[in-house]
């Protein structure tokens, strides 16, 4: 099975243009995700193919040295874009070393087509396994959005690497019997075809990457608080329904605290709202040192916050309370090298083994807790039970 070469460079060209200028698009003006790069490395590979398209109607210089040093740079683009990706330096010029090399190869050797295809062949798949290098070491940072983009990537890479290990060893074993790079014959057929998908293919996964990155910061985004990084008062509704149907479910206790910053509004009358901004993070600071990863915190709104304390009966949630409270009380906030003293007052409610409250009157009872401790004097705990209807 042989298909005509000129035809299938010109669908590589075509290919690569089109999704190089929707890339382009799609991108505007961002620069951190590295499509700019991809999307220059496509147009890289349009002309290097372009210029081996028109292999004896050009110049040797332009058709063989510069083509194949248009398609090593392509790669070398490919590469930087993935390094960008990954916010790592871009180093363009040793991206762009083998480039050079391969330019000086093939000027040496224009007059040996087997030399030639020998050494593009090699060249590239060294280059794509570069590729794949860089990929596999920075895995671990696009897990978390399954990772399926990088996969595919991956795949289409490997599949150049292949086919190009594959017609570098024919040339070298004089099995290709080609007389021109236009010529067709299956190696021919199955490079190009291959070209032809992986480009795609690899496109898609690095365009797939770049959007599992941007859906799982989004994620991210929409259960956070913006100025503390803790759970927004969203994510808290939804994990304490969730903890406490399993509580319900497990018969293990749940305890949940509900804190509130005291006289905060004197911080920001005082020291102003920046300042005040300042004890909101230093506060969720100090307490999220006393909690285990299995807890949550969250800000509920304003100064309030809320920790879930999964497993926790009325005693451990007492305990931690006054830890807390100690501990808040103990690391007065820097502002700007002055201190501002702070203290917290905690509201606290528990749905012990065996009880089955609704999470409103969990919630209605730490908050009655909480104004307990607020008018018996404030920096202190006091526990709601709801057999008494707190
Ligand atoms: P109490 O001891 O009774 O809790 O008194 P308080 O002053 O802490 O409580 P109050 O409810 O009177 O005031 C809360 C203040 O918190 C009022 C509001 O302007 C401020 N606040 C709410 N959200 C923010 C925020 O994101 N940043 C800053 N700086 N202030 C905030
Ligand atoms: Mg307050
Ligand atoms: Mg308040």
């Amino acid at each position: 099975m042989t298909a005509d070469v000129p035809t299938l460079l010109l669908m590589i060209i075509v290919s690569s243009v089109v999704v190089a200028g929707a890339l382009l698009v799609l991108n505007g003006n961002q620069r951190r995700d590295g499509l700019q790069y991809w999307a220059g490395a496509l147009l890289l590979t349009a002309v290097g193919y372009g210029l081996m398209l028109l292999r004896g109607r050009i110049s040797d210089l332009l058709s063989i040295v510069l083509a194949n040093a248009l398609l090593s740079a392509a790669v070398a683009g490919f590469l930087v874009a993935v390094r960008c990706f990954h916010g790592l330096p871009l180093r363009r010029t040793g991206a762009l070393a083998p480039v050079l090399v391969v330019a000086a190869l093939m000027f040496v050797f224009q007059g040996d087509f087997v030399a030639r295809l020998v050494i593009s062949s090699f060249s590239l798949a060294l280059q794509v396994g570069w590729v794949l290098w860089v990929l596999r070491r920075n895995r671990l940072q696009y897990e978390a959005g399954g990772g399926r983009g990088a996969l595919l990537l991956a795949g289409g890479l490997a599949l150049i690497g292949l086919t190009v290990l594959v017609r570098g060893n024919s040339a070298l074993f004089s099995s290709l019997n080609l007389a021109t790079i236009l010529q067709g014959n299956l190696v021919q057929t199955l490079t190009f075809m291959v070209t032809f998908i992986a480009t795609l293919v690899t496109s898609f996964g690095f365009v797939f990457m770049v959007k599992e990155r941007a859906d799982d910061a989004n994620v991210r985004l929409a259960a956070q608080d913006a100025l503390t990084g803790v759970a927004n008062r969203r994510a808290l509704m939804l994990a304490l329904e969730r903890e406490l149907a399993r509580a319900v479910r497990q018969r293990t206790p749940l305890a949940l605290l509900m804190l509130d910053i005291d006289h905060f509004k004197q911080v920001n009358d005082h020291y102003g709202h920046l300042a005040g901004d300042q004890v909101l993070r230093h506060t969720v600071q100090v307490v999220g040192q006393h909690l285990r990863t299995q807890d949550l915190l969250g800000r509920y709104g304003g100064e309030e916050f809320l920790v879930l304390l999964p497993g926790t009966d009325l005693q451990g949630a007492q305990r931690l309370g006054q830890q807390l409270c100690q501990a808040v009380q103990n690391a007065p906030c820097d502002w700007r090298g002055q201190p501002i003293a702070v203290t917290v007052s905690v509201g606290i409610s528990v749905c012990a083994v065996g009880d089955q409250p609704d999470w409103e009157t969990l919630l209605l009872a730490a908050d009655k807790a909480l104004y307990r401790a607020k008018d018996n004097g404030r920096n202190r705990v006091e526990v709601a039970l709801l057999s008494r209807g707190d």
